[in-house]
């Protein structure tokens, strides 16, 4: 038996013509930049993250930056944010001109500790960005507390977490931005690349909508050096068909969640494996991705015995970004944040679309369990 990791195919199948019709429409009207298909979108993405506003950017990666440009982030500020991430999120700090600062994450959650943070508080800090990995939120009360506390502003990092929710409240609507990602192995994926930012105002809209058109407030005239960071069209028609089945894929991702944790129950495989935990707080995990932990030191082994045998599996991430060669100057030692290490040195995630068949699961709890002689 293939368990790919991701496979969209079938996702897409029954959406085939209304995608194709939309795409054929702006084919046809030639009209490729910005316009009303980005702006339906963006009043959807904000409804639907109960945010202020939303606004349709060229990635996750440039959301991320672009708030970061319009809060005009300067060289010698500090942000604070996790060291266990994908690489986008220190990445957007430094190409910012500003100096990452890193706080450990909590083991159960693998999000930003709160107390870590305030431990990392200097007269530089401007921002913080906590990131709701693998579609968990972070504990976000005490972090917008910490922020009000000492007048930082808030870019919650939800590229992997679109829909979750915090007790009760949708992420990327705590603050005052939250960055989105609609690369295609996100929740929400288009069709190539492209993102989105939610704010709390208007105003913030308005000013990230000129910064996305290189800082132009009228034709050619530019208040600020912003960039191209606007999302196609395109991107934006795709993006609206799909969002109304959202909430159907985030609930077979969930569905099979729980299928795995039956199976891994029945399996007895506790001693050699952590299946991903939910938080203390009330959440909506929507299982973007579904990680496990693998004990004493066999994580490695046991992804080539799955690869192996036809089961698709990655690891997010193996090096906690603190010692990734391009941030050396930041000085970061081995040792340092140690909860971001060990997840690093453990983690796995395995196969959890939507689309999955039982047996498929049944197959990957199987394989594991023989990897282990059980
Ligand atoms: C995917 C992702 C990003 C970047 O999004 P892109 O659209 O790929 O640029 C940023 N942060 C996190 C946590 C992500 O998972």
């Amino acid at each position: 038996m293939q368990v790919p990791l991701l496979d969209l195919r079938a996702q897409y199948a029954p959406m085939k013509e209304e995608i194709l019709a939309a795409v054929a429409e702006i084919c046809d009207s030639q009209r490729f930049i910005l316009g009303d298909k980005v702006e339906t979108l963006e009043k959807e993405l904000a409804d639907y993250c109960q945010s202020g506003a939303a606004v349709g950017v060229s990635s996750g990666s440039d959301a991320l930056l672009i708030a970061l440009m319009a809060e005009k982030i300067r060289p010698g500020d500090e942000v604070i944010t996790t060291p266990f991430t994908f690489f986008a999120t220190v990445g957007a700090i430094v190409r910012a001109g500003a100096k990452p600062v890193f706080a450990d994450i909590d083991p159960v959650t693998f999000n930003i500790d709160p107390a870590k943070i305030a431990e990392k508080i200097t007269p530089k800090t401007r921002a913080i960005i906590p990131v709701h990995l693998f579609g968990q939120a972070a504990d976000m009360d005490p972090i917008v507390k910490i922020a009000k506390e000492h007048n930082l502003f808030i870019i919650e990092d939800a590229c992997q977490a679109i829909g979750a929710e915090y007790k009760g409240k949708r992420v990327g609507s705590f603050a005052q931005y939250g960055a989105f990602s609609f690369f295609p192995s996100k929740n929400l994926g288009c069709f190539g690349d492209g993102g989105a930012v939610s704010c709390d105002t208007a105003e913030r809209a308005q000013l990230l909508k000129i910064y996305r058109n290189h800082g132009q407030s009228k034709t050619y005239i530019h208040e600020y050096v912003g960039g191209n960071f606007r999302i196609d069209a395109l991107q934006s028609a795709i993006l609206s068909i799909k969002l109304r089945s959202l909430d159907s894929w985030s609930a077979a991702r969930q569905k099979n969640a729980a299928i795995y944790r039956e199976l891994f129950a029945a399996a007895g495989l506790t001693d050699q494996i952590t299946l991903p935990q939910l938080a203390a707080y009330d959440v909506r995990h929507i299982y973007n991705q579904f990680c496990i932990r693998v004990k004493d030191g066999k994580r490695d082994a046991l992804k080539q015995y799955l690869l192996d045998n036809g089961v698709g599996c990655a690891v997010y991430y193996p090096l906690s970004l603190h010692l990734q060669e391009c941030f050396k100057e930041l000085g970061g030692k081995p040792g340092d944040y140690p909860e971001s290490e060990k997840a690093s040195a453990e983690i796995m995630a395995l196969p959890v679309f939507g689309e999955l068949s039982k047996d498929q699961l049944e197959y990957v709890v199987a394989t594991i369990a023989k990897f282990f002689g059980k």
